[in-house]
């Protein structure tokens, strides 16, 4: 599943990519992904992109007039193409762009600058969005339709989790309303946006907490302990993917986390077996050697 680090390299891509060009093309051939109608879809043609980013685990693309929010859920994923080239199968929808006509000021994310993925800015240019299970939707929000977003109303999204204005005085104060278990409590997007099963184990590894403790048998340095281990993790992983996932950004690169998903393996810091369990329909993995 696409978290906040997958999410943000996307982001920053396809807004330094697509910001200020125009919808040439939208075509839905796996029309049961999107929310919204042909029309609807049709209407995109002609609008311009202003700009692209992430909400938690969603992604938005904002037009001059209408905006589309991406949720992947479990499998779905984003690719920046050239037009004509194949489509990978199970591709839902598919948004034709034109030339850019950048914005005036527009800093994109600097990792971005002059990469060799970019595509030409007098080039064409094309995302496509693929689900192999079909649970991720696309939703089509037209200017003056209210449609119903699941999990991006502020009730239900808090704080990016790397969001600057999360300090750790503010993190305190939030995680003291949640007393449960400290895999689910980073998992809850309504305490903070973007963490899903892979990277709250990981998280918990860098904080040398047990994804089963609870929140309300912590000591204070371990709830400052958390904080800075989830921080690190989501900043150290946004370096690495920056390096790996371009050029077409559909690939999920995990190979190098730590502990999520790699049971029977020895930790990397203590060398212990990392112990794999399925509880509710997820793995977790964590380490017994380092991990209180
Ligand atoms: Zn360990």
């Amino acid at each position: 599943m696409p978290e906040l680090p997958d999410l943000t390299i996307v982001a920053e891509a396809f807004d330094a990519a697509l910001r200020g060009r125009p919808i040439r093309a939208a075509d839905a051939p796996g029309p049961l992904a999107v929310r919204g109608t042909p029309a609807e879809l049709d209407a995109l043609i002609g609008q311009t992109v202003q700009a692209i980013r992430r909400h938690g685990k969603f992604l938005e693309i904002d037009l001059d007039r209408d905006r589309v929010v991406v949720n992947p859920m479990l499998t779905g994923r984003f690719q920046l193409a050239a037009p004509g080239t194949k489509f990978p199968s199970k591709t839902a929808v598919v948004l034709g762009f034109g030339e850019a006509d950048t914005p005036r000021g527009f800093k994109p994310a600097r990792w971005t600058r002059g990469a060799s993925w970019l595509p030409a800015r007098d080039s064409p240019a094309e995302v496509r969005y693929r689900d192999p299970t079909q649970m991720g939707k696309v939703y089509l929000l037209p200017a003056g339709v209210e449609r119903s977003l699941p999990g991006l109303s502020p009730q239900e999204m808090g704080p990016e989790a790397d969001d600057p204005a999360l300090t750790l005085d503010v993190w305190r104060d939030r995680i003291r309303r949640h007393p449960g278990e400290l895999k689910n409590l980073l998992r809850n997007q309504a305490f903070v946006a973007g963490i899903g099963n892979a990277y709250s184990d990981e998280v918990l590894h860098a904080a040398r907490l047990l994804p089963f403790r609870k929140r309300s048998s912590l000591a204070s340095e371990e709830v400052d302990a958390l904080y800075d281990g989830m921080r690190a993790t989501l900043a150290t992983a946004i370096e690495v993917l920056r390096e790996r996932v371009p050029p077409t950004f559909e690939t999920q690169v995990r190979d190098f986390l730590a502990v999520h998903m790699k049971g029977g393996q020895p930790c990397p810091r203590c060398g212990t077996k990392i112990t794999e369990v399925k509880a509710g329909g997820f793995v977790t993995s964590y380490c017994r050697g380092c991990q209180r």
